[in-house]
């Protein structure tokens, strides 16, 4: 097993990868921008480095990062998500540097980074897609000719896209002139590849996604589905394990489906398979695969018990998977809260700042993934996730309820945060109900059906502090 693993992210996911080490015995090396120096997984890690300058570029600057893995001595290389995780080059340049990449291969990791080529690869293997161009589409006649085969409405989407840039959904032609060239632009800015290929809009599916577990010698298992139907902007808020609403017969066809395909195609350690479905029909669609471990990992770990963490690390190591299908048992529901640094009043535009009072819930079924504390700052360079929220009970209801008890437990002041929105949500006979697809949430707060108040501001002094820090890096000051 590894001695010593070097964790190249920030945040709660570097806290959990730190959990996982401590608990196999690993010694971990962590590594922060100079925005992250006060930041909790620094103080947690065996050893912690500065990577100076940019704030932005510090988590990305892989060769950097690879060569300090050498020069502490850490065999391997955690990329949590964001950031290096489906870097391709950065895997590539791991192997050839002699450090483990904990995660599939640099080659699996390209394959399924493009949308379109994972797409036709995973049609071929037998899983149904969205109806769509065949490929990038080259200008927007092309752009105008398919969308007129397959009908309006359509969504644009950027082959090498995620997070949701690049995206557009357009519902008639007009539309399609202006939405092409600002998707272009805008995943020609975030990916470096303009290349824009168009799907089938399907009306409020349900989001349902495949954890996959694969080892190196051919062995592939699946821990369950996730329900990531509440989202936000084509982004997820709140996920369940297992959906609340899908029939046991759909539920055994796409769990069994997903792992035929990725037999097929070969795939290593852990994954995710997303697909969006139609309750009422049945169909289900599969839409792109994720090659690292997901922000709502945890939900599949509470109701099977599994380490998903643990097993990443192991299957790099080069162990087998120590259990088949059949020795996966699930029980109950979880529910995982994103606790985002952002304001649900305010078009849930990021609130980065001070946290002046933190309470985080505990009690039976609780587990709390965070990286912050009363007084942290949050920088605004990152993503607005601060804490997750995992809550387990042997029913649907009951985790609700517990779900209710522990939101209301829960205290962040002093930056606006989604909380006071769920604990609402919680209390909508709606979502008790189970049964929602994408555009729930957009369409209940669109409604004004949830009346709530966030609490704290946005404050502009430690904006500016923290601001002027980055800018002192990025020039050396
Ligand atoms: P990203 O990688 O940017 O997150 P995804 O392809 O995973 O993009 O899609 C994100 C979300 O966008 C999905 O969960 C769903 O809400 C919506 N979406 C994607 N494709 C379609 C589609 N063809 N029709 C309707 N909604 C879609």
């Amino acid at each position: 097993m590894f001695k010593k693993v070097l964790i190249a992210n920030r945040g709660e996911v570097a806290l959990r990868i730190i959990r996982a080490c401590k608990e196999l015995g690993i010694k971990t090396v962590a590594i922060y921008s100079e925005a992250d120096v006060r930041s909790l997984y620094v103080k947690k890690a065996d050893e912690a480095y500065l990577i100076p300058g940019d704030p932005l570029r510090a988590y990305l600057d892989y060769v950097r990062i690879v060569d300090l893995a050498r020069q502490v001595g850490a065999q391997a290389i955690h990329p949590g998500y964001g950031f290096l995780a489906e870097n391709a080059d950065f895997a590539r340049y791991c192997r050839r540097r002699g450090i483990t990449f904990i995660g599939p291969t640099p080659e699996q990791i390209e394959m399924f980074g493009d949308k379109v080529k994972a797409k036709k690869t995973m049609e071929s293997a037998g899983l149904p897609v969205v109806p769509g161009s065949d490929g990038p589409v080259s200008d927007l006649d092309e752009a105008l000719d398919v969308a007129r085969e397959i009908g309006f409405p359509v969504m644009l989407k950027a082959a090498f896209g995620g997070g949701g840039r690049g995206m557009r959904v357009v519902k008639d032609e007009e539309e399609l002139k202006t939405a092409y060239e600002s998707a272009f632009r805008e995943a020609e800015a975030y990916f470096g590849k303009g290349d824009i290929f168009i799907e089938k809009y399907i009306d409020n599916p349900k989001h349902i996604e495949v954890q996959v577990l694969g080892d190196k010698y051919g062995n592939i298992i699946h821990l369950g589905e996730r329900d990531c139907s509440i989202q936000r902007r084509h982004q997820k808020l709140i996920e369940i394990a297992p959906s609340p609403s899908l029939s046991k017969e759909l539920r055994m066809r796409i769990l069994g489906n997903a792992v035929k395909a990725l037999m097929r195609v070969g795939y290593e350690n852990a994954g995710t398979l997303e697909f969006l479905v139609d309750t009422r029909t049945g169909d289900y669609y599969f839409i792109e695969m994720n090659t690292r471990l997901q922000v709502e990992h945890t939900i599949s770990e509470t109701i099977t018990g599994v380490d998903i963490v643990e097993m990443m690390i192991r299957i790099a190591d080069g162990e087998p998977l120590p259990f088949l299908q059949s020795d996966i048992t699930f029980r109950g529901y979880a529910i995982e809260f994103r606790v985002n640094a952002e304001d649900p009043k305010k078009g849930f535009a990021p609130s980065p700042g001070k946290i002046t009072a933190y309470y985080s819930p505990g009690g039976p079924g609780v587990r709390i993934d965070a990286g912050v504390y009363k007084d942290y700052i949050i920088p605004p360079y990152y993503d607005s996730l601060i804490a997750k929220m995992t809550v387990w009970a042997l029913t649907w209801e009951k985790a609700v309820a517990r779900a209710r008890r522990a939101l209301d437990e829960f205290i962040v002041r002093g930056v606006p945060t989604n909380i006071p929105l769920y604990r609402e949500m919680v209390r909508d006979p709606d979502f008790l109900r189970g049964d929602f697809g994408i555009r729930f949430l957009e369409e209940k707060i669109s409604r004004g059906d949830y009346d709530f108040e966030v609490e704290g501001e946005i404050d502009k002094e430690d904006m500016v502090l923290a601001i002027s820090a980055a800018i002192s890096a990025h020039y050396g000051l």
